[in-house]
């Protein structure tokens, strides 16, 4: 907030051309210490977390919402700022370039109100890095025009000098071209462009469903058709350039781009997933079968704290049980030094990590992270030790029931409960029904049951990746075939066994 202006200031920040990971560090920072956030319909919501407490108001998308006019925005941008807020215009692309800003500009500036440019990645260079398509090059184009192919309507005479265009020493790159397509290629062949120009259209450059089509320029007309769905946004890139693709494109060569994966993991456990997969090029959907939340009831877990110094071992059988259990003993006045003494065994491999981020070193991890494994190594010196188990309120009793047969004198406590999530997200369901999602990642038998509840039938139409032989098994019992298995049971050898599955296919 301003304080020594009354009126508020106004942010123009470049959103990039979609993937949210190409907005500028100054955006961010901007984004974060707004009010309001006026966004267009290509800025990615996405990046609207990083204005998660301000208020974020669509003004258009195409299809979706009804799409402002200009001297709408213009009056919402003026009105709040006149109010002292901080208000951020975020535009898609870069604000400067076919977005309008110096008409926002004026207005400012009539109005005495501050404002800053933030610049952002237009289409045309996101297609350079994105569809392998750099627009200049030593031997090929030493100049660009940027072209609107969609020029006002209510304009009688073109701006544009296509016959300029057609004799332009470098590439070309039409933005807003789709609907036009007829028009603007058949102005450049008229003024005598070749017809066997080559050129590439770049439909949602740097999002996960990227597509790129190289034609002639005879062909444009026809590959941007309303049948042909290559709707906008696209830009059209002109020139011989574009051969460059064939081999500087990474993005289609990622091994998982064109799948559209789930991952079904609690939702403080989704991310890390979702980016391991959206580096190997997926589109990633999330959707939480399972949550976790804290027990109803701490009694049990309490006195097991407070008696800590009667056990022998602590067993953590996930790394939520870690969080959960050490959180609750620092919260009712404990510290680290309540465990001293004790041995510390997990199950796997995660759930050693997130004991070391609380400085605690793990005694015992099976090297196969199995439970079974795990007590087998206990087995042999547990006879007659007290063993406490910290654990969710479900999951398997292999633990529990091997260690007691081992002698040991074993007390469960229940540190959070995992439940089935109640019901997917609409949009979700619909994507799976419509058959669009390609893989389901299902890391636990319960998560695989919960998912089966959630999506029913159409789940038959995803390949599923499991996490281990157990939850396969769960899965097969619900009569699904599993497309890819973890070996071993991690998540990043989940992810593995998909690209490998694709690989093969
Ligand atoms: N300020 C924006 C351009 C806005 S005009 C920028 O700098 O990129 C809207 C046009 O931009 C679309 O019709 C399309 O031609 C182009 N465009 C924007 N984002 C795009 C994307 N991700 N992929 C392809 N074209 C895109």
């Amino acid at each position: 907030m301003n304080h020594s202006n009354p009126l508020g200031k106004v942010h123009l920040i470049g959103a990039g051309p979609g993937d949210p990971g190409l907005l500028t560090l100054r955006g961010a920072e901007l984004l974060r210490r707004s009010d309001v956030v006026l966004y267009d319909g290509l800025s990615n919501t996405d990046l609207l977390v990083h204005a998660a407490a301000a208020r974020h108001i669509c003004v258009g998308k195409h299809g979706q919402t009804r799409i402002w006019t200009q001297s709408e925005i213009i009056d919402e941008m003026l009105t709040h700022a006149r109010a002292g807020k901080v208000v951020s215009r975020l535009k898609g692309g870069d604000p400067a370039v076919f977005a309008r800003t110096a008409e926002e500009v004026d207005a400012l500036r009539a109005a005495g109100i501050e404002f800053e440019i933030v610049p952002g990645i237009t289409a045309a260079l996101a297609a350079g890095s994105f569809a392998g398509i750099p627009i200049t090059h030593r031997g090929l184009a030493s100049a660009v025009a940027l072209v609107t192919g969609h020029e006002e309507p209510d304009k009688t005479e073109s701006a544009l000098d296509w016959d300029a265009l057609a004799r332009f020493p470098g590439t070309l790159v039409i933005y807003m071209g789709v609907t036009t397509a007829a028009v603007w290629s058949g102005a450049l062949m008229a003024a005598g462009k070749p017809p066997g120009t080559p050129v590439a259209l770049v439909r949602r450059c740097s999002l996960p469903d990227q597509q790129t089509v190289h034609c002639r320029l005879d062909e444009v007309a026809d590959r941007m058709t309303p049948a042909s769905k290559f709707r906008p946004p696209a830009i059209v890139i002109i020139g011989p350039v574009t051969g460059l693709a064939e081999s500087m494109d990474w993005v289609t060569r990622r091994p998982l781009f064109g799948q559209t994966v789930m991952v079904s993991r609690p939702i403080d456990q989704a991310e890390s997933m979702a980016m391991s997969l959206r580096d190997l090029g997926a589109d990633v959907i999330i959707q939480p079968a399972i949550e976790i939340v804290p027990p109803d009831d701490w009694t049990d877990v309490d006195a097991a704290i407070a008696d800590l110094a009667n056990f022998d071992v602590v067993v953590f059988c996930s790394h939520n049980g870690v969080r959960y259990f050490l959180d609750r003993l620092g919260e009712i006045g404990y510290d680290m030094r309540s465990l001293a003494g004790l041995r510390i065994a997990v199950v796997g491999s995660k759930t050693a990590e997130t004991l070391a981020s609380y400085h605690l070193r793990a005694d015992l991890v099976p090297t196969d992270f199995r439970a079974e494994s795990l007590a087998a190594d206990l087995a042999s010196d547990v006879h007659n030790q007290r063993v406490l188990l910290v654990r969710a309120s479900r999951g398997r009793n292999v633990l529990p029931e091997q260690l007691t047969t081992a002698g040991a004198k074993v007390t469960q406590v229940v540190a959070y409960q995992n439940r089935d999530v109640e019901s997917a997200d609409p949009a979700i369901v619909a994507r799976v029904a419509a058959g669009t999602v390609d893989w389901v990642t299902v890391t636990s038998s319960a998560s695989g049951e919960s998912l089966h509840r959630m999506f029913g039938q159409s789940l038959h139409q995803c390949k599923l990746a499991s996490l281990s032989p157990i939850t396969s098994k769960a899965l097969q019992d619900l009569g699904y075939s599993i497309a890819a298995e973890a070996d071993p049971y991690t998540i990043e050898s989940l992810i593995q066994s998909i690209t490998q599955s694709q690989s093969e296919s």
